[in-house]
């Protein structure tokens, strides 16, 4: 055989090996299993059963911070005494200083019912001006916006001096305005500085106003907002002066 002929002969047999690897592989890959339903579903853990409440009450597995009776679950959070603001008629009316809930909380949904007073005076900031502070440090606004201008940011539904509310969803003054505040704690790194900042839904009478925003730091009145590091907290009731009056308060741990 001369030296031409060997090499064709050599590549003839390189090209068949590899043909027939090929053809091998092709045979040993598995096709994937065909895919079912039941592929795609899981069934533990079963989500437990919560009784929900009818017209607002509480669902079976919540905290009830204010059922129309007493004060017992608030405090005065310039002391720690007791919380002297005034009951009267299932609610109660702002009164002595800011108050705060005894138990802390981190993640959480917020039910809770306000009203701002009958008789209508001031404007702006000054009518019917309190506030829910989340974790005793980011507050959604309550005032009473009904037909009553002021700073977007610090209108009723706001993050203070952060968000503005989508829309002004407010009740007359003798109507009662409810919350359903979704709020997400903000987590922070063993050093102190934030992981990642938190995270609030608001609906105002049903309505969406906020929707998962983010909270830039704690609200303030003068200045820019910066996080510190904190641990679960209460939930605070501004006394701004005004006689804003709450009633059917309910809390869930997320
Ligand atoms: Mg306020």
């Amino acid at each position: 055989m001369n030296r031409k002929l060997t090499f064709t002969w050599t590549l003839a047999f390189v090209a068949a090996g590899f043909l027939t690897q090929e053809a091998a592989f092709a045979q040993e890959v598995p096709k994937p299993a065909k895919m079912t339903p039941e592929m795609t579903e899981f069934w533990e853990p079963e989500p437990r059963v919560v009784t929900p409440g009818v017209n607002n009450a509480a669902p079976s597995d919540a905290i009830v911070l204010f059922n129309g009776k007493d004060l017992s679950e608030w405090k005065a959070k310039s002391d720690g005494g007791e919380a002297k603001w005034t009951l009267k008629n299932g609610a109660f009316t702002v009164g002595k200083g800011d108050i705060t809930t005894k138990k802390e909380f981190g993640d959480f949904q917020l039910h809770i019912e306000w009203s701002a007073p009958d008789e209508v005076k001031g404007s702006s900031q000054g009518r019917g001006n309190s506030g829910i502070f989340l974790q005793d440090r980011y507050e959604v606004q309550i005032l009473d916006s009904y037909q009553n201008r002021t700073y977007a940011n610090g209108q009723a539904a706001s993050v203070y001096k952060q968000h503005p509310p989508l829309v002004n969803a407010m009740r007359k003054p003798t109507e009662w305005n409810v919350y359903d505040i979704i709020y997400t704690a903000p987590r922070f790194k063993e050093d102190g500085s934030l992981f990642s900042p938190a995270r609030v839904t608001v609906l105002h009478n049903g309505v969406v106003v906020q929707n998962n925003v983010e909270i830039k730091g704690p609200t303030e009145y003068i200045g820019l907002p910066q996080y510190k590091a904190h641990g679960k907290a209460p939930i605070s009731l501004q006394d701004h002066g005004d006689l804003i009056s709450y009633r059917n308060i309910w809390i869930r741990e997320l």
